[in-house]
């Protein structure tokens, strides 16, 4: 397992906070360098059952440069666990880094044309003799939203008044609304395009209790899908290293951080607030960009 929870940091963004509004980033990333972030919380009472349920493989899904694959493989050979990936498309004769840290990690890979990917079901059902823990993609689900829960227990976060953070499954969103005191909102930046069913899958997550609590969604400011980067957010990346001294993932944190600051400049937060953003890793899907794009890896 990744013992180093203790490299996790909170960092003051100056250039983020205002005379109104403080703005802390908490380093998730600072984790590990393939396997960093949210995916280590997510992943680690999944890994439990599955060592408790006796199961010997972890199986999951994911794209050529998923997040979640790579900390799959990792985090199931640090457990003493095999894994198997089944993932999106054809083979490529030129793998991508990210299957190739997982696959050096253990994994086995598996991989399915994209038409039939889509039909998770099948797939599973196709290997239910295998005796497979599976794990589903992007680890939402319960243990997950569980796992997340205890990111805000990484550093003092009792002190912020509102806590962003980038959303795909929702599974750390659900995760963080569930840890959340009273008196922090949450807010949750999707990063896919028109993903609207998505306040439903945070809600399923959430015990009725826990869907009083205050938290929102915006569907703005995904930059025209899922791992889109026009030049503006590629930009604004190169920016926020340049002033904050900040990597971020084209995939997600750069979408929340531009967002966090869109909405500062909005006036969206009342003064005083105290605004916590959660930098929950992913660098190693920049590996997909040509070289030099990003003067950081
Ligand atoms: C997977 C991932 C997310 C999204 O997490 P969900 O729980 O699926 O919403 C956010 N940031 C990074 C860096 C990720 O890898």
């Amino acid at each position: 397992m990744i013992e180093s929870l203790e490299k996790i940091a909170i960092q003051h963004l100056p250039h983020f906070s205002t005379q109104d509004v403080q703005v802390d980033i908490l380093r998730l990333d600072l984790l590990h360098p393939i396997v960093s972030g949210n995916k280590w919380f997510k992943l680690k009472y999944y890994l439990e059952d599955a060592l408790a349920q006796n199961k010997k493989t972890i199986a999951t899904f994911g794209g050529a440069y998923s997040n979640h694959i790579v900390a799959t493989a990792y985090a199931a050979k640090e457990a003493g666990l095999q894994s198997i990936g089944f993932i999106r498309g054809e083979i490529s004769a030129t793998p991508s880094a990210t299957l190739r840290d997982a696959s050096n990690y253990g994994m086995d890979l598996v991989f399915i044309e994209r038409e039939l990917y889509r039909d998770k079901e099948m797939i599973m059902l196709a290997e239910s003799k295998q005796g497979f823990y599976w794990v589903m993609e992007g680890g939402y689900g319960e243990p997950g939203s569980k796992g997340a829960a205890d990111i805000l227990q990484a550093a003092d976060t009792r002190a912020y008044s509102h806590i962003l953070c980038a959303a795909g499954t929702g599974t750390m969103l659900s995760g963080l609304v569930r840890s959340a005191l009273p008196g922090q909102e949450i807010i949750g930046i999707s990063v896919l395009k028109n993903h609207m069913t998505l306040e439903k899958e945070v809600l399923s997550l959430l015990t009725n209790e826990d869907r009083m609590k205050p938290f929102s969604i915006l569907h703005n400011y995904h930059f025209g899908g899922y791992a889109k980067h026009p030049p503006e957010l590629i930009a604004f990346m190169r920016d926020t290293w340049a002033k904050e001294n900040v990597p971020t993932d084209i995939v997600y944190t750069s979408k929340l951080l531009f967002a966090a600051k869109d909405l500062i400049a909005a006036n969206r937060f009342p003064g005083g607030a105290r605004i916590l953003l959660i930098h929950s890793g992913g660098l190693q899907g920049n590996t997909s960009l040509p070289p030099n794009t990003l003067p950081f890896s």
